[in-house]
């Protein structure tokens, strides 16, 4: 499973519709200062769930949105979808039955957010699983930022373990697990109030 396109439309610097063809190999991305290829990439970042808008550079998550520039007025909604090609069918459960995963977010001022994987509406936890499993993600150690591999070198053994599990495609597993784990501690609070209600008409 890899990524083949970005599309961005009202993102940062890209107010209008962009096409980011992502080919095998080597993608270099090249431009003056500020032109917006830092926001490129944080809009991949976006797209696989990234919930910290102080990671992207915002001080709101609606700071994403084209703010308005060079006589443009600014835009209410920001959208982003990344494309992965699936041929091999690698991808985790549900969605290895498609060839192509088109994986999008939007936002809209005063709306929040919108994610769909191929047009259908899911969770920023399906989105957030889905890579987790590909061991990929915002947060992943696939995507290494500035001063990231010094934070490796110098963490604690606990957060490079973490870091191990990312890599290695299990950390959707523990939230997972958490999720299976207060789903049956409801269950069982179900269970005792039956047995007290049987309990008490017996
Ligand atoms: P450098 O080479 O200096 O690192 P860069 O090509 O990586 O630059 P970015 O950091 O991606 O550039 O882009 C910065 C630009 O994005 C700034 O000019 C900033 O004003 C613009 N920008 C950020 N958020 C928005 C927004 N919401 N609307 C419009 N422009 C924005």
């Amino acid at each position: 499973m890899h990524f083949t396109r970005l599309r961005l439309s009202g993102f940062k610097t890209f107010v209008d519709q962009t096409d980011a063809p992502i080919e095998p190999g080597l993608t270099g991305i090249v431009g003056p200062n500020g032109c917006g290829k830092s926001n490129l990439v944080e809009a991949m970042r976006w797209v696989m769930g990234e919930s910290s808008f102080k990671s992207l550079r915002a001080s709101g998550m609606e700071d994403v949105i084209f703010a308005g520039s060079g006589g443009r007025p600014s835009r209410n909604h920001a959208e982003v979808s990344l494309t992965l090609d699936n041929s091999a069918r690698t991808a985790p459960e549900p969605f290895n039955q498609s060839a192509e995963i088109e994986v999008s977010r939007k936002i809209s001022r005063g709306l929040g957010s919108l994610y769909r994987i191929n047009g259908r509406e899911v969770r920023a936890r399906d989105v957030q699983l889905l890579f987790a499993d590909a061991s990929s993600g915002a947060r992943s150690p696939a995507l290494v930022g500035q001063g990231r591999v010094g934070e490796i070198i110098n963490a604690r053994p606990d957060r490079r373990r973490r870091i191990l599990e990312e890599a290695a495609g299990v950390a959707g597993l523990h939230a997972r697990r958490r999720e299976a784990e207060s789903r049956l501690t409801a269950a069982e609070q179900n269970l005792t109030r039956v047995e007290d209600l049987v309990g008490q008409l017996g």
